[in-house]
This record gives C-alpha cells, sequence and structure tokens, in this order.
C-alpha cells in the first residue's frame, strides 16, 4: 500500500481501466502521447482494486476472436520490456501456444489483468500517471470551460478533482425497462407473475456447476427457459443452459430472436459451401470480403447457431432449440410468443447493453444528458458523445461497452450491420487511436485559451491509500 496525494486538476482522467479503457492507455503509450498527457495530469480510476479485467474475464464462454487477436494489442515494440514478465503468466502461454484458437474469456481477462498491472506499475513509476483503486466517479459536472469537475468516492471518503478531458468507459449493463420496451414494440407484455427475468450477463458469469445450483430444482415440464436475444450472448446463453442441464433431463429451450441470426464467414465462398444463403449486397464487407463480418456468430457461438439453425439442436446436447421471430404475426407464432411472455419460467435478456453513466449535469445544474444511438451511445468520428441534440460534448469521450462506435468505412463492415462496434483488439487499435488525436487536439485549445494557473495545483491535506498493484 502507497500513500498517495492527488492534485485536484488533472488534464485528463482515464475513468474506467477495464478493456476499453487500458485500451486507450496502452495505445497513448505506443503512440508517444501518454508521455506529454502524464506530464499534464493524468489520473486513472477504476472502482475496482485491479486494472484490465473489466467484466470480461468472469464469463464463462469461448471469445468470438482468436487468441493472437489479443496478444497483438501486446505485441508493439514500444510495450516489449515492460511486458517481458508474461513469459511467466500461463493465460499468455496458453494464448501463444494456440494463437489460431479461440481461448476460454476467463483466458483473456487473466492474460490483460496481468499485462495492465504490469503496465501501470511502469507508467505510475517512470511517467508518473497517478491511479485511483477502489474509486468510484459519482458525479459529473461538465463546466463552461469545456473541462469537467469530477466526484470521487472511495469507501467512506469522497472528493473533488477538475480534469480538461475525460475517458469515460464504466462498462454497460442490461436494464429490465430496455426488455420491456423491445417486446412492447410487438405487442408483448411480461406480467408480474410472469417469468424471472435474468440478464445474460449474470448467467454468462456462473460456472456450469453454480446454474446447477440456480436451475436445477427448476428443470421439468413446468418451466420454460426462453432466451431473448440473437447475439453472441444469446447463443452462449443457449449453450451454457443446455451444457449445464442436458445431464438433468432439461429437453428444451426458446429463442425469441429479432433479425435474422446472421454466421461469420471468411468469404462468400466459405458460406455457400457451408449452405449459407448470402445477400452480397448487404451481409459482405466490401474492404475484406467476409461475410457478417461485423454482426455474425464466430467460433463456438457460430458452431451453436449453425447447429441450432440446421437441426434444431444444440451442439453437443440433447437439448432442442425452439425459435420464435418476435415480427412473425401468425396465429401460431404468436400463441407461443404470448405464452413465453406469460408463464412463469426463466426469461434470459441477451438483447445488448445499455452504458453504466454516472449523475451528469451542466453547471448551471441542468442534467448533461447524452444521445443514444442503436446498440450503445452517439458520438463523433473520434468517440466523442453527442449531446441530445447531436452536438458533440467537448472533450467528453466513451467506446467501449454500453457505447461502441459506428462502424469505421475505412475499415469496413456490412451494411446489414446498424449497431455499434466494439471489442479489445478495436479498444486498442482504431477506438482509442481516434480519441487519443482528438482529445490532444481538444487539450491544446483548451491550454490555448485557459489561464495557465489552473494546472497543477495539489490538492493540500488529501493523502490516500493506493492499493498495490497484484
Ligand atoms: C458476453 C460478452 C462477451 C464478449 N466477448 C468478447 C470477445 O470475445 N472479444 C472481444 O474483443 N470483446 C468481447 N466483448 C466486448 C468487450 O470487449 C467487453 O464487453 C469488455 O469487457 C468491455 O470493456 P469495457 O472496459 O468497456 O467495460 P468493462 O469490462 O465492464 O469495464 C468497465 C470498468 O469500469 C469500472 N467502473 C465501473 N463503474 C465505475 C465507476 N463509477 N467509477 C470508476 N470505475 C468504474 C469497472 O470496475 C471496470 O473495470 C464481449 C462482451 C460481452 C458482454
Amino acid at each position: 500500500m502507497t500513500d498517495q496525494s492527488f492534485r485536484s486538476n488533472y488534464a485528463c482522467v482515464v475513468g474506467g481501466a477495464g478493456p476499453a479503457g487500458m485500451g486507450f492507455l496502452f495505445n497513448a503509450y505506443k503512440t508517444g502521447a501518454l508521455a506529454s498527457l502524464a506530464r499534464s495530469g493524468l489520473l486513472v480510476v477504476d472502482a475496482a482494486l485491479a486494472v484490465g479485467r473489466g467484466r470480461l474475464g468472469d464469463y464463462h464462454i469461448t471469445a468470438n476472436s482468436v487468441g493472437d487477436v489479443f496478444l497483438d494489442c501486446l505485441r508493439d515494440p514500444a510495450l516489449l520490456p515492460i511486458f517481458a514478465p508474461l513469459e511467466h503468466s500461463a493465460a499468455f502461454r496458453r494464448l501463444r501456444d494456440d494463437p489460431h484458437g479461440a481461448p476460454m474469456l476467463t483466458q483473456v481477462g487473466e492474460l490483460l489483468a496481468h499485462a495492465s498491472t504490469l503496465f501501470m506499475r511502469y507508467v505510475t513509476g517512470h511517467l508518473g500517471v497517478d491511479v485511483a483503486l477502489g474509486t468510484r466517479i459519482e458525479k459529473i459536472v461538465a463546466g463552461d470551460d469545456a473541462g469537467f469537475q469530477l466526484a470521487l468516492r472511495s469507501g467512506s471518503r469522497s472528493w473533488q478533482i477538475d480534469c480538461g478531458a475525460l475517458v469515460l468507459n464504466l462498462g454497460g449493463r442490461q436494464n429490465r425497462e430496455y426488455l420491456n420496451w423491445s417486446l412492447a414494440e410487438q405487442d408483448l407484455q411480461l406480467p408480474h407473475d410472469g417469468p424471472t427475468v435474468y440478464s445474460s450477463d449474470a448467467l454468462l458469469s456462473l460456472s456450469p456447476a453454480e446454474l446447477v445450483e440456480l436451475f436445477g430444482d427448476r428443470v421439468g415440464p413446468d418451466t420454460r427457459f426462453t432466451v431473448v436475444g440473437g447475439s453472441h450472448s444469446a447463443f452462449s446463453v443457449l449453450d451454457n443452459l443446455a451444457c449445464a442441464l442436458d445431464c438433468l433431463g432439461l429437453e428444451q429451450l426458446t429463442l425469441i430472436h429479432r433479425a435474422p441470426i446472421r454466421l461469420f464467414f471468411e468469404s462468400v465462398e466459405e458460406a455457400r459451401s457451408a449452405g449459407y444463403e448470402v445477400d452480397e449486397s448487404m451481409d459482405v464487407c466490401p474492404v475484406s470480403g467476409r461475410v457478417n463480418r461485423s454482426g455474425g456468430l464466430r467460433y463456438r457461438a457460430h458452431q451453436v447457431g449453425s447447429d441450432v439453425l440446421a437441426n434444431g439442436y444444440v451442439s453437443g446436447t440433447r437439448v432442442k432449440v425452439e425459435m420464435l421471430r418476435m415480427d412473425d404475426r401468425s396465429p401460431a407464432n404468436r400463441a407461443r410468443l404470448e405464452q413465453c411472455c406469460r408463464d412463469p419460467g426463466v426469461m434470459v435478456q441477451a438483447i445488448g447493453y445499455q452504458p453504466c453513466l454516472p449523475a451528469m449535469r451542466h453547471a448551471n445544474g441542468e442534467p448533461l444528458q447524452v444521445r443514444e444511438s442503436k446498440g450503445g451511445l452517439d458520438s463523433d468520428a473520434a468517440g466523442c458523445l453527442r449531446d441530445l441534440s447531436g452536438r458533440p460534448i467537448p472533450g467528453l469521450y466513451s467506446f467501449g461497452l454500453g457505447s461502441g462506435l459506428a462502424a469505421n468505412p475505412m475499415l469496413g463492415s456490412e451494411r446489414s450491420f446498424d449497431s455499434r462496434i466494439y471489442g479489445v483488439w478495436q479498444f486498442h487499435h482504431d477506438a482509442s487511436g481516434r480519441v487519443i488525436e482528438a482529445l490532444q487536439e481538444h487539450l491544446a485549445n483548451r491550454a490555448a485559451q485557459a489561464p495557465a494557473s489552473v494546472m497543477d495545483t495539489q490538492l493540500e491535506g488529501a493523502p490516500f491509500v493506493l492499493p498495490a498493484l497484484g
């Protein structure tokens, strides 16, 4: 444990040091921006006691990218000396030994946590980056000077700091209201005595043994298990429930989905030879030629998806999957949909994430509201969030879970994908790269306008215990 006092004013605060926040920091180091940000004052704040893992390492599922994609985030020559000790990391060795296989996310989380800890040790010691772990950002006030005031809390201690720019990636959550709203769009309702609703996030964080403990005594003809969604999360939930509960006699799961189920393929030829129908104008990325590059199921979820589409069973189990399209108004389908929503049973919400944001307001006390976009938050090409009228909020950036970025036409995507893009590789490259440039420009403009005295003030009498980086 180290005693540390914080400045009252930072050029930049990185709020949330999960995979997205750490992607920004790694990339800023690689591009050389981190040293100058640190000189002007850089604070990293995270509610957890460790950095880098975020929620990703909690999910008991296979990644939707191969191991090499994650290793690529650590590969830059500038990072080599910092990451030399990773040779001793079991997770690193596992991914390195099977770079073309899709690893378990628990392993990816372990690797990212280890690398991030090494990185933070280095940049706090050598560059003077400040870090406050076990600390929550509770409130944000956007000042009239294009900066922000943050209310921070660590246990019973709270204090405030000012900053010129804020990179805010606090993860996502799955609102029950969002599920209600999606069902209501199709005239479906969940009565109070209807199914018990779980978030896919919560269930994917459970091991098979924990799933058995939670649902073991509910498996039987009277309990319907319904998953709402059609993405990687939804198929991972089908997979985990089927694998855990098959031996207890679970016979069927129901999947309620809105859009067609999309599978990823490296090329149109590969898709066609697998019997998958491709709409070349909508499903193919013009840059890479890949099919459903952004929205398609990959790896284990791909296998489960293709087996469910082909024969109606979760791969490797005896569990059937009934698929119901939400917008199919045929009487038989409607009756089944209404039954799933009405009958007591289990319903799993796997229809995306909404961002976790602390209370935000303007200096005049009015709420600062950010505009949503399908699958996340609306932002400009540089990840700068927009207010409700569509104007970018200078200095406020977000691109992680619950926010995402619109597909970049230079990097490509398929036309049928109209949601937001997020993933570890993007956090470390394209997404954070755009933010770094815009943030530096924002700080330069601000410095040109602001009196010099506001920077570099020490927060008197505020010693703070920084938990040791584990
Ligand atoms: C089920 C699932 C599977 C996924 N699989 C993949 C995959 O295979 N490959 C891939 O590239 N991507 C994947 N993703 C997408 C993405 O990489 C992960 O969601 C990743 O965890 C997002 O990182 P994040 O930093 O945005 O959020 P999180 O991982 O949620 O991290 C948020 C951080 O913010 C901190 N925090 C929260 N609130 C506060 C606060 N008030 N103050 C301070 N700190 C706070 C938390 O402690 C945490 O460290 C997956 C996502 C999901 C949901």
